[in-house]
């Protein structure tokens, strides 16, 4: 038997994950398609992987003192005594599944992306949330500078396709495991005399992770590290002559980049070549891209020593710039009929335009003109076409460009409504 309910309290959903409804859902569509149409124009094939692996794999390759792993996992238990995260970035998973599969046998140069949920445990607010989703891409298999290059050229153009074009590309180079342990010290020995100004989370860094120091968004945090080293002064020849090499390569690809010393990632992986695609739009939410190179990432997962560079970019985030731009999809046609026998004839149009790919509504149960006309303002679509008893006499009928107020006679026809409708 059913136990009883005891209360009628509607239940909601947990806090930070979202629906996504239709009005919003056509963003992410474009999104989507945008970045699939743009990405197979560099080489991109898709892969799709779990949205829950082993806790270790996010441990070892994020890293156990960032802040994913520190506060922001959703980590648990299952029935099996498996202790599982739900993820919390992308690039793991691929780099898991390149190893576990072995993609580079059959090829060494791996080229894939990614769409999908991610999780995070944060505090909820505008463009961040607990459920968010990523576009994320990866190349592995080349350390050339032309490869970061390119793959930074292919973000800019995905976000110009969008017409998204105010955020900013800022680049920076992490060094590698040659260069960056002497350039830690020289931080620390920075640090040290300014450890009392730091934050709490900061003091802590300092001996953890002390490069978080630079990233930390604490005002005293910042003013403390104003004239902090950068690791920019403190590259080894090879480090420094590859972040040299990708500024040349990405002014022949005429993507236009800034420096920023200050950035660092929240993610451990990263060597050499970091990036972020920031925005002024969005709040302290600012990045909408971001990544980096990850030289070490596949054999301390593992696999075979080989390179990597990749990014993420925020959906949720990219969806509230495609709004500041004025996204719309508005169906192409909407059909007003007037009495019993113009319904009939509006059915059979919009069926047959939908066919010929466009767009179609009409008011199913409208009564009278005006109803009719108050659903085609509301569904704002691009054209409306009125028939009435002597446009059915004469088979032809006035349509009308909404955005202009333009008005063309057409004959009842579905090809001569298309031809207008293409223009
Ligand atoms: P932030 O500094 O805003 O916390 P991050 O450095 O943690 O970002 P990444 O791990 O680099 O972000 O993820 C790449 C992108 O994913 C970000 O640039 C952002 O657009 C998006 N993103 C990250 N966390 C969230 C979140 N909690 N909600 C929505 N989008 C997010
Ligand atoms: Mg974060």
């Amino acid at each position: 038997m059913l136990a009883k309910r005891c209360c009628n309290v509607s239940i909601t959903a947990i806090k930070g994950f979202n629906d996504i409804l239709p009005g919003e859902v056509e963003k992410w569509q474009h999104i989507e398609a945008s970045a699939r149409d743009v990405f197979s124009r560099y080489g991109f094939a898709e892969i799709r992987v779990p949205i829950m692996e082993k806790t270790e794999l996010f441990a070892r390759s994020i890293g156990d003192v960032t802040d994913i792993v520190e506060k922001e996992m959703y980590s648990f238990v299952d029935k099996g005594e498996n202790r599982v995260t739900l993820r919390p970035e992308g690039t793991a998973g691929v780099i898991r599944a390149l190893i576990e599969n072995r993609l580079y046998a059959a090829d060494p140069v791996s080229k894939l992306f990614y769409m999908g949920p991610m999780f995070r445990y944060e505090r909820p607010q505008k463009g961040r949330y607990r459920q968010f989703h990523q576009i994320g891409a990866e190349i592995t298999g080349i350390a050339d500078p032309k490869v970061d290059a390119q793959i930074l050229t292919m973000l800019r153009h995905l976000f110009d396709e969008l017409g998204i074009t105010e955020p900013s590309l800022e680049i920076n180079s992490l060094g590698c495991p040659k260069c960056r342990p002497q350039y830690r010290e020289t931080l620390q020995a920075f640090l040290r005399n300014r450890i009392a100004s730091l934050c709490p989370d900061c003091t802590r860094r300092f001996d953890t992770n002390p490069l978080r120091v630079l990233d930390c968004k604490v005002e005293r945090c910042k003013a403390a590290t104003a004239d902090a080293p950068a690791m920019l002064e403190n590259l080894c020849p090879p480090c420094a002559g590859h972040f040299e090499a990708v500024q040349e390569f990405l002014q022949l690809a005429g993507t236009a980049y800034r420096i920023n010393r200050r950035m660092v990632r929240g993610l451990d992986y990263y060597t050499r070549t970091t990036f972020e695609l920031v925005t002024g739009l969005l709040g302290s939410q600012s990045a909408v891209a971001a990544g980096g190179r990850y030289d070490g990432l596949v054999a301390d997962l593992g696999g075979p020593a080989i390179p990597g560079i990749g990014f993420a970019m925020g959906v949720e985030r990219i969806s509230l710039l495609l709004e500041a731009a004025g996204f719309s999809k508005p169906a192409d046609l909407f059909i007003v009929a007037l009495g019993d026998a113009a319904g009939k004839k509006a059915f059979q149009l919009m069926c047959r335009i939908q066919r010929l790919g466009f767009a179609v509504e009409l008011d199913y149960d409208g009564k009278s003109m005006k109803s009719q006309m108050r659903r085609a303002d509301k569904l704002a679509c691009r054209y409306t076409l009125i028939v009435g008893e002597t446009e059915l006499a004469t088979n032809r009928a006035p349509l009308k460009e909404m955005a202009t107020g333009s008005q063309t006679e057409v004959p009842l026809v579905p090809e001569s409504i298309v031809l207008q409708l293409q223009r």
